[in-house]
């Protein structure tokens, strides 16, 4: 079992970076890439010291966008200390900061006060997103989970989610690459475009250097997976696979990803 997307509580996890590798280690996953949003911190904390049995790889997922979709892209086995992956890392913490303080103007605007300092508090130092919002919400009374959080609030289209200019889709991969490591088209499902904008988006991903597509994530639905397994092949790139970790749910994914029955020659996997 190998697992190439997880967060920790360096990004909107629930388990220390630490706890995280330490479990998927004792449940039997041998290779492993901790992909917060948008930082680099949870692994730093851990590259020094995975337990035995486990070969962690550096990662991140990086928001960025295509157009005017917003699109995650993971990047593997990079260099942490490359200039231009810090340069772009430090460009991202700002956007997530201003971002997060126009979050809590929205919701101030919405009756909701005081947003900002609780998201901030719950976050702990953790890279800010959503879910910090989410969680603080309902911990305050305002809603009775964090799904309502972001149907009523956060959620597309409503008060707190805000449009902000991320980084480029292409200035994306490319600062992956120039770092060492390979780009992944995270969740190509999760954007709920047709199969046409889809491709469009596969093709522009490729022209940019992506060198991967995650055919797994968490648990797909039935037939989504060979849907994403041709999305890959007709473009010749490799394949990725991951739980997208987050926390223990009842009906989530857990920590790794058999790769027992996949082909040769085709994952990413074999060229990290
Ligand atoms: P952000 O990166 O700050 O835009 O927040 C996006 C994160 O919020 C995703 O990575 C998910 O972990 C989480 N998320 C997105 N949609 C939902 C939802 N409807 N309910 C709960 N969590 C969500
Ligand atoms: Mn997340
Ligand atoms: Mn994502
Ligand atoms: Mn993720």
């Amino acid at each position: 079992m190998i697992d190439f997307h997880t967060h920790s509580a360096a990004s909107d996890g629930a388990l220390s970076a630490s706890d995280l590798i330490e479990r998927a280690a004792a449940e039997g996953v041998s290779r492993l890439a901790l992909t917060d949003h948008d930082t680099v911190q949870g692994y730093l904390s851990v590259c020094q010291k995975s337990p035995p049995g486990l070969d962690l790889i550096s990662g991140v997922e990086l928001s960025c966008q295509w157009g005017r979709v917003g699109i995650h892209v993971v990047g593997l086995g990079f260099e942490v200390q490359a200039t231009d992956m810090k340069a772009h890392l430090v460009v991202l913490d700002a956007a997530r900061k201003d971002r997060a303080e126009r979050i809590a103007h929205r919701l101030e605007r919405a009756g909701i006060h005081g947003a900002l300092e609780g998201a901030l508090t719950v976050a702990a130092g953790a890279q800010i997103g959503r879910p910090h919002f989410a969680r603080w919400m309902m911990s305050a009374g305002h809603v009775a989970s964090e799904q309502e959080a972001f149907k009523r609030f956060l959620g597309s289209g409503k008060p707190g989610d805000i449009s902000i200019l991320w980084p480029s889709l292409q200035d994306t991969v490319e600062v992956i690459t120039r770092s060492g490591g390979v780009a992944v088209l995270a969740h190509p499902l999760h954007y709920r475009m047709t199969a046409t904008r889809l491709r469009a988006l596969a093709d522009a991903f490729c022209e940019a250097g992506g060198g991967a597509i995650e055919i797994i994530n968490g648990r797909p639905k039935a037939g989504e997976s060979e849907q994403l397994w041709r999305l890959a092949s007709d473009r010749n790139v490799r394949v990725s696979v991951g739980s997208d970790f987050h926390r223990d749910t009842p009906y989530g994914a857990g920590l790794g990803v058999s790769i027992a029955e996949m082909p040769e020659g085709v994952g990413v996997w074999e060229t990290l």
